[in-house]
């Protein structure tokens, strides 16, 4: 059985507005294991982001964890000092932006960039750290690593920029790495190269890896786990097969029949009616309803708890009432007051 890498628990994350405090990831607990790539779907807004950002300490000034715990290897993160926090980042927790040209230096060189956390978290000198640079460079598949070292962010492609940043995130081999939309901004043939990249490195270097992902051909491509969020909470989770041949949510349903399926000449694509709740926004029972072809009447006044089957295939809806309810779930919730 794998080793958990990485646990959250309960994790509720709110941000102080001129609305006053609003919650946008609610009660949402998963698990990383080591070695396993783990997908967060969900459209723009649905908390997947905020998710990643609370896990790695990064989130806006106006945002903060209100309750829940996230433990990497056991260990409480959210107890950590803002030092202690900022060493572990790019040591032991890697992230990739969606958008390398904000997320790099633009007046730094690649080699500066690339040897910064080398010198920052390995006992190496400059000499030792460029040797590394260029073979980091080399892994991520860059020719002439060299001449990248000393060329500038704007002197690189788009898909150049984005290996750059995946070597950034591996230079010290992190144990978790957290891509948000790291493919977003490239093209199809570039984001199938970089999606291989992550899948090799992971297996080369056994780490756990969370893809935060609004796209369903994405996580087709390196899923082992999927949760899928929506309106800041966990609707669905399963194994990537399980969710692929039978999602239990009519929202994750609707994911999928969103996206063109060239290998059924009679797939029809189907666009999910409506638009995910703003924070503020109250909604009775469940959140989807509002959205949902198969609402019942319960679903406009009853909140579903999340349903379980003996796969360990969850779904938090009210139509896989024949399953047990998840007793994981609302022990955790038990626990804590949100
Ligand atoms: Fe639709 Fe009801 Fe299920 Fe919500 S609980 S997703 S409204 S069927």
């Amino acid at each position: 059985m794998q080793e958990t890498l990485l646990e959250v628990k309960n994790l509720v994350t709110s941000f102080r507005t001129a609305d006053g405090t609003l919650q946008a990831v609610k009660d949402v607990s998963f698990e990383v294991k080591k070695g396993e790539t783990l997908c967060i779907v969900g459209e723009s807004g649905s908390g997947k982001s905020v998710t990643s950002l609370s896990v790695i300490g990064l989130l806006p000034q106006n945002g903060f964890i209100e309750s829940g715990e996230v433990l990497l290897e056991g260990n409480p993160l959210q107890d950590l000092s803002h030092e202690q926090l900022r060493k572990l980042r790019g040591n032991r927790i890697s992230m990739i932006f969606q958008e390398p040209m904000t997320a790099l230096n633009p007046v730094l060189t690649i080699g500066y960039q690339l040897r910064e956390p080398l010198l920052l978290h390995r006992n190496v000198s400059k000499r030792e750290a460029t040797v590394k640079a260029v073979e980091l460079l080399k892994q991520v598949g860059i020719p002439n690593p060299d001449k990248r070292l000393k060329q500038y962010p704007h002197e690189l492609s788009g898909g150049m920029r984005q290996r750059v940043m995946i070597a950034i995130a591996l230079a010290c081999h992190p144990s978790l790495l957290i891509a948000d939309e790291p493919t977003t901004a490239l093209d199809v043939t570039i984001q199938a190269q970089i999606l291989d990249l992550i899948n090799d490195l992971k297996a080369e270097l056994e780490m756990g890896v969370l893809l935060i992902t609004h796209d369903m051909g994405v996580v087709a491509e390196v899923a082992d786990r999927v949760m899928v969020m929506y309106a800041g909470e966990k609707i669905e989770e399963g194994t990537a097969e399980e969710i692929f041949d039978n999602p239990k949510h009519p929202y994750t349903k609707g994911l999928l029949n969103s996206v063109p399926n060239v290998d059924d000449p009679s797939f029809e694509l189907e666009a999910i009616p409506g638009s995910m709740p703003g924070l503020n926004e109250k909604i009775s029972g469940c959140k989807f309803h509002p959205r949902c072809k198969f609402a019942m009447d319960k679903c406009l006044t009853d909140v579903p708890p999340h349903f379980v089957d003996t796969n360990g295939h969850t779904a938090k809806c009210w139509l896989n009432e024949d399953e047990e309810v998840d007793t994981d779930e609302s022990d955790r919730k038990a626990t804590i007051n949100v």
